[in-house]
């Protein structure tokens, strides 16, 4: 047994800056991502980029930007060494792209490096040359203002990483999907990217549009809807999703503050929204601007993910912006949401309907099966026709209901209660906030008792009522719970009715009604 294995001892820097570097520069395209946000964030209108053998020989990143100071040269290559946060206060509230000080440090430390710069307020420019960590050169060179850092021989001096780059195509498609993010994201800046001498992007600067159409396929462009949504908590969405009856180019782009990441929930929430319609990922270029206070970008090293404070405010926003734009007043909502049930059905359907747990409803469909949410179900076929009531008669409860709600709520009741008359409510207020409900709309006068309790209260706690949510209330109250069983014909007239729906798939508050599992999909599963 070797006995120096139990022994602890503290690496050597060298050492402990080439670990540091895995976790940052994990092969070429890493170098190049680090190298452009560093361009960009000293301000630079101008990002040259060359590349060759997929940069595993050499990349080349120049800019115009502020440049760094000779000064600060050799600092700059240390770790933790940035000139972008100063005390961590700043943490919460990062603008730059880089942060952490890690990037030249890591790239130093498993390279030939070369820096030549010329800072804004300097009259000289300077260059470094560093081996494995080490500066092995420092001289005064001239160049206009601005930084060229050169990369060569990536991992030349740790052979278990060169080892796993792959060849030099596969490695420039990985640079590629580094750079086309960025040239999105950043469309007032021109770019420029060689690959052993040739041109592959030349893009100059310009409106977003214009970027788009310079950068991206038409395929993909034609395939998109643009999107723009004012949401809350000074949220903003903007950006393309895929039209929803097109085939996906599967595409995703998702910028957060301007950062490309990568967000599952977000992405999975796009998924789930397009799954009626689809089986395939919907493409998307999507821009969250958001309070730097609600994004955390000092996650991981690469900063690639971002934590969301308050998430969920985020992701319903999303949600809205989604169905805002995919909404009635598209178009594209018609195709949509009009899909027949001939078409999702073989036509035969007698009798081929069953119940799951008593809430859910199982089919067979042309493409493969159907799951429907019998609540859900329920809801959006009440919902659409209590919509097109325009009057609402009251009637007369011969067993008055009394509630006592909160202060709060009985205040909002009375300012509110012309609107609740037209709908046919009709209460008074007796001392110590007791509500006596004297009428409700006709259409509710069969439902038991709790049910109508049920509305009321969630008509004093609304902080705004309006028509559409009392008809969203009422319809949720209204409809068949789950652990209601069926038989076999109601299902079918549930079907029916909610086919005759505008909107057969989405209930009134946005949930998923019909889950469609093709046989595709079982074919997979089952490994056929
Ligand atoms: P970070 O970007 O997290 O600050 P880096 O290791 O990437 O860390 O860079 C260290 C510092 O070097 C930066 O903070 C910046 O001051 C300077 N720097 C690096 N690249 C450039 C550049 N292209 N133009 C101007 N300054 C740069
Ligand atoms: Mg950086």
């Amino acid at each position: 047994m070797n006995k120096d294995k139990s022994r602890v001892i503290e690496l050597s820097e060298s050492l402990k800056n080439k670990i540091a570097a895995g976790e940052v520069i994990e092969a070429p395209f890493s170098c190049v991502k680090e190298l452009i946000e560093n361009s960009i964030d000293a301000d630079a209108s101008q990002i040259t980029i060359d590349i060759e053998d997929g940069g595993k020989r050499l990349m080349n990143v120049s800019d115009n930007g502020l440049g760094i100071h000779p000064d600060d040269l050799t600092l700059a290559i240390r770790r933790y060494s940035t000139s972008k946060i100063k005390s961590s206060d700043d943490l919460q509230l990062i603008n730059s792209l880089g942060f952490r000080g890690e990037a030249l440090s890591s790239i130093a430390s498993v390279s030939q490096l070369e820096i030549l710069s010329k800072h804004i307020d300097s009259e000289i420019g300077k260059y470094i040359r560093v081996e494995n960590g080490e500066i092995l050169e420092e001289k005064i060179k001239q160049r206009q203002r601005g930084t060229s850092v050169i990369v060569k021989y990536l991992f030349n001096n740790y052979p278990a990483r060169r080892k796993f780059l792959h060849s030099a195509s596969a490695e420039f498609r990985r640079i590629l999907g580094e750079v086309v993010p960025k040239c999105i994201a950043f469309p007032e800046i021109s770019f420029i990217l060689t690959h052993n001498g040739r041109e592959v992007i030349n893009v100059r600067s310009g409106s977003m549009e214009e970027r788009l159409l310079s950068i991206m396929d038409e395929l993909l462009l034609n395939s998109l809807l643009p999107l723009e949504y004012e949401g809350d908590n000074g949220i903003k969405i903007e950006g393309w999703i895929q039209k929803p009856n097109i085939p996906s180019q599967k595409k995703y782009y998702l910028f957060v503050n301007r950062r490309n990441v990568w967000d599952g929930k977000i992405f999975r929430l796009l998924r789930d929204f397009y799954t009626p319609f689809s089986n395939e990922n919907p493409s998307f270029i999507l821009f969250i601007t958001l309070p730097t206070e609600m994004v955390d970008v000092n996650v991981h090293p690469t900063k690639k993910e971002v934590r969301f404070h308050r998430e969920n405010v985020l992701l319903a926003n999303l949600h809205r912006a989604l169905d805002e734009t995919l909404g009635e007043e598209s178009n594209y909502r018609k195709d949509l949401f009009s899909f027949d049930k001939d078409y999702l059905f073989t036509g035969d359907t007698q009798s081929k309907f069953w119940q799951l747990h008593d809430s859910y409803i199982v089919a067979q469909t042309r493409n493969g099966m159907v799951v429907i949410d019998q609540h859900a179900a329920h809801e959006r076929i009440l919902y659409d026709n209590l919509r097109n009531n325009t009057f609402f008669p009251s009637q007369t409860l011969l067993f008055p209901i009394q509630i006592k709600h909160t202060p709060l709520e009985v205040s909002k009741l009375e300012e509110i209660q012309d609107k609740l008359k037209q709908l046919g409510f009709r209460f008074h207020i007796l001392s110590g906030n007791t509500v006596i409900w004297e009428g409700v709309p006709a259409i509710v006068e069969e439902i038991a008792d709790e049910q109508i309790i049920g509305i009321l209260e969630d008509l004093a706690e609304d902080r705004e009522t309006t028509i559409d949510k009392v008809i969203k209330s009422i319809s949720c109250h209204m409809a068949i719970k789950a652990g209601n069983a069926l038989t076999s014909q109601e299902m079918e007239h549930l079907v029916n009715l909610l086919f005759a729906t505008e909107k057969p798939f989405r209930c009134p508050h946005g949930r998923p009604v019909i889950y469609e599992i093709p046989l595709k999909e079982l074919e997979k599963r089952f490994e056929r």
